[in-house]
Parts: structure tokens; C-alpha cells; sequence
């Protein structure tokens, strides 16, 4: 049957699952916890499928991660066809990982604990996410893990007792690029940001809508929007949106930093201003991304003929040359909206503008939960009362909360380290965990 695409909700762990609701299991024939084969075009993924908690009642609807949606070729509110899964328990599985990992002792374990529970098949490679997320400023620590052999074939589920053989690569494997695309880092997605979901969902509708059918806005005789103004304190998520929305939408992302086009460029802002909607042109779909655009174009007044005047023209003249075919679309954040250059807020620049304010505790539980995604846990950890205890905090805040927690679960496990060591322990690697005085430690600071 053929289901609607959704990102997958931010409480359900990422690792092989597809949430799906009651009435689509059932026409599925498909139990909670149970397999689902999706496709899309000639590409597929079997994903565990699990009852999705969405509130809204909605039917017809299946969550994906980005990873998924990535591998599968498909965007959010496309539709896939999905059917029930046969896979059966793997008892032995050939893999294969990359050179100089650099940790020693019984890896094969910690792959297993990695792939417990996924549904895997040979000539796929897997992303396994290693340690902490944020720690060494990489959003993401992936293994890509190739699956070489199973037994039985096809594909298989990793169970308790399926064996795990690390293997080196088959020599006669064919170089020839594998259908999975499963390891490359999917960029920033839907599930990355937190708290937002009516923000993305009205940047998206905004954009997509005009780049994929701007044959929709002629025919109405209105012109496609061409600017978005995202506005609200730092830290919130407004460059994240930005960037969850171009890769979602599968366009361009060109950015221009406001305070140094007007300072590293000085002189030849203008110019520079220029190279950039042309480069964007060359590659539309695009958004061009302008930060703090209140440095760039302040509020006229006395600062007529001056600099800034100039660029404020020239943006103006730029965005106004997009035309109406609605390929390119400008989104500009400002934490302060008043210090805007009216001109840029009329008619047809600027004309959306949405503000992105600082979470509540709903909004920063998800974004604790995203952070510690790939984070070991101890089961004292309460991330839900850390949420209920952060107002004021917003998304940046809470992400440097999560990293200071890391960095103090790293401080007690550091005297057990050996660091002139050129490897790490599996077993080390597995008995890291952060704790709840790990939070409470970084809450106080
Ligand atoms: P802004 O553009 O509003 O100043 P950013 O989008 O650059 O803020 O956020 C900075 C960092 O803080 C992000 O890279 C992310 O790690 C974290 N962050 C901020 N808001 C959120 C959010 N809503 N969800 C998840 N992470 C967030």
C-alpha cells in the first residue's frame, strides 16, 4: 500500500525504524515490532515497523529518518509503497569495517550491540554512530559497516545470538558502487532540529511549493514569495532550519554572513553580494542564506548614501532580478527585527516572516533528546526534568549542556585511560556512560 513520507518522531530512537499508524499496520498486516519493506523508484529499505504515537490522529502515514529518506531517494509527503517484510534471524553475519579504526579488543561485540535488532542484507552498508555526538564538534561519529555475507541469504535480522565474523574485503567484490547509499551522512535533517516542527513546516511549504510548481503561482497571477525573515534570540535554530529545509527540498545552499560582507568585504560587498545570487542561478534550485541581515541592511535614515545604503540597493535590485519562476528563494535571519531596513520587509522581498523563539519544555526535551541521540545514557538520567528546569535555555544552551555532561563522564573515565595508547578498548568504549550528576555538574555551570 502506498504511504505518506513523514520525519520520523523525535522520540523514537533512529536506528532501523519506521512509525507507523494503527489503521495502515493493520491493512499491512503488519504487528508492532514486526518488518516493512519500503520502496521507492528501484531503491528499498526494510525498516522495523513500530505504532506511531502521532497525536494528530493522522492516517496513511509512515516516519522516516533522514538517513532513510536519503537512502530510499524520497522527501518528506512524497508517497512509497510499503508492504510486509518476511526477514528472518540471522545466525551468522560477514562483515566488513573500515581500516584503522583504532580500537582494539572484542569489536565484534560492539558491532553487534550496534546492529541488535536492525534488518540488514548482504552488499548494504550500514552507519553504525560511535560514542558521543557533539563531543569533538563532528555532528556525527558513522562506521560504515558493509554487510558481505549472512546466514540464511537475503535479508536477515540480528539477533542475540546471531554471530558477528569481521572479515576483510572480499577481494573479487566488485567495485562497482552498491544500490545503498546508506553511509553518507545525510547533512542536516528534519529530526536534527527540535521544538520547530510548525517553523520548518511553514519555511518548507513556503519554498517547495513555488520550486516545484511554479506553473501553480502563473496560473494564480501571483508572484512565488521570494524571501523568508526568520527572526527570534540566538541560538534557536533559525540556521538550522534553513539548512534542514535546502537539504530536504534537495536545493542549493549558499550562504552569505551579514557582518562579514560588511567588514571582510568592505569595498567590495556589492560585488560579492552579486557572485552569490549568480552562483546560487547557476545551481537552482537554491536558497540563499543571508545571517544577521541587520547588519547589512539597518534601518536607513542617517546612513543615506553611505555603504550601506548601497548594498541594501543592490540586495533589493538582486532579489527583485529572481523574477517570478520561484527556483531561488532568499531566507535572512536577524535576532533584531526592528533594526531591519523597512524597504526589505515590503511587498515581494522579505513578505513571510517567522519568528523563532525560545523553546518550551517541550520544545527543549526534544532537543535534549536530539543531542544525546548517540549519547550513552545511564538510566538515572531524567531528561525530561532537565527540560522541565531550563526555561530560558535555548537550543544552543541545551547542546552545550549535553557536551559539558560528555565532557565530565570523559573527565572520571580518564585516569582509567591509558592515553599514550595508539588504540582504545571495546570494552572501554562500552562501559562509557553519562549520568545524571554528569547533567547535574553541567546544569550548574
Ligand atoms: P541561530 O541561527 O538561531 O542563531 P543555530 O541554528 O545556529 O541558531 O543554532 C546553533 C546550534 O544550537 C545548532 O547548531 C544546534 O546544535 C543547536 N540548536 C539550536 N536550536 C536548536 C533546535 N531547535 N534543535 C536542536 N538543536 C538546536
Amino acid at each position: 500500500m502506498k504511504l505518506r513520507v513523514k520525519p520520523l518522531n523525535r522520540e523514537t530512537p533512529g536506528n532501523g525504524i519506521a512509525t507507523i499508524d494503527r489503521e495502515s499496520m493493520a491493512t499491512l498486516g503488519v504487528n508492532n515490532g514486526e518488518f516493512v519493506t519500503i520502496s521507492h523508484g528501484n531503491r528499498t529499505a526494510v525498516l522495523r515497523a513500530q505504532l506511531s504515537q502521532n497525536r494528530d490522529r493522522q492516517r496513511g502515514i509512515i516516519g522516516i529518518d533522514g538517513q532513510t529518506r536519503k537512502t530510499l531517494g524520497t522527501r518528506i509527503d512524497q508517497l512509497v509503497e510499503v508492504s510486509s517484510a518476511d526477514v528472518e534471524p540471522a545466525a551468522r553475519l560477514a562483515v566488513v569495517i573500515p581500516e584503522g579504526l583504532r580500537i582494539q579488543g572484542d569489536i565484534a561485540a560492539y558491532i553487534h550491540d550496534k546492529l541488535a535488532n536492525r534488518a540488514v542484507s548482504p552488499g548494504k552498508t550500514v552507519s553504525v554512530t560511535m560514542g558521543f555526538r557533539s563531543l569533538n564538534g563532528e555532528s556525527n561519529r558513522r562506521i560504515p559497516v558493509k554487510i558481505v555475507g549472512s546466514e540464511p541469504g537475503g535479508t536477515v535480522v540480528v539477533t542475540d545470538s546471531t554471530a558477528i565474523d569481521i572479515v576483510e574485503e572480499p577481494t573479487d567484490s566488485d567495485d562497482e558502487e552498491t544500490e545503498s547509499t546508506d553511509a553518507d551522512p545525510p547533512g542536516i535533517t528534519y529530526e536534527d532540529v527540535g521544538g520547530l516542527d510548525a517553523e520548518l513546516d511553514a519555511v518548507r511549504e513556503m519554498i517547495e511549493l513555488p520550486m516545484r510548481h511554479p506553473e501553480l503561482f502563473q496560473a494564480l497571477g501571483i508572484e512565488p514569495p521570494q524571501g523568508v525573515l526568520l527572526h527570534g534570540p540566538p541560538g534557536t535554530g533559525k540556521t538550522l532550519i534553513a539548512k534542514a529545509v535546502a537539504n530536504e527540498i534537495e536545493a542549493d545552499f549558499q550562504t552569505i554572513s551579514g557582518p562579514e560582507i560588511m567588514s571582510k568585504y568592505y569595498g567590495e560587498s556589492e560585488e560579492r553580494l552579486r557572485e552569490v545570487f549568480e552562483t546560487a542561478e547557476s545551481e537552482e534550485p537554491a536558497i540563499v542564506f543571508i545571517d544577521e541581515i541587520d547588519s547589512i541592511a539597518p534601518k536607513r535614515g542617517d546612513t543615506e548614501g553611505s555603504v550601506e545604503h548601497r548594498v541594501v540597493a543592490q540586495l533589493l535590485s538582486l532579489m527583485d532580478g529572481l523574477g517570478d519562476h520561484g527556483q531561488i528563494t532568499v531566507i535572512g535571519t536577524t535576532n533584531r527585527i526592528d533594526a531591519v531596513d523597512p524597504a526589505l520587509r515590503r511587498g515581494g522581498r522579505f513578505d513571510r516572516e517567522i519568528e523563532v523563539g525560545a523553546p518550551d519544555a517541550n520544545g527543549r526535551g526534544e532537543i535534549l533528546r536530539i543531542h544525546t541521540r548517540e549519547m550513552p545514557l545511564a538510566d538515572d538520567v531524567d531528561l525530561d526534568a532537565y527540560a522541565s528546569n531550563t526555561h530560558g535555555f535555548v537550543g544552543a544552551d541545551l547542546e552545550s549542556v549535553v557536551r559539558e555532561a560528555g565532557m565530565n563522564a570523559l573527565r572520571r573515565v580518564r585516569p582509567t585511560l591509558d592515553l599514550d595508547a595508539e588504540t582504545i578498548d571495546a570494552e572501554t568504549l562500552d562501559g562509557l556512560a553519562v549520568t545524571a550528576d554528569d547533567f547535574r555538574r553541567a546544569l550548574r555551570e
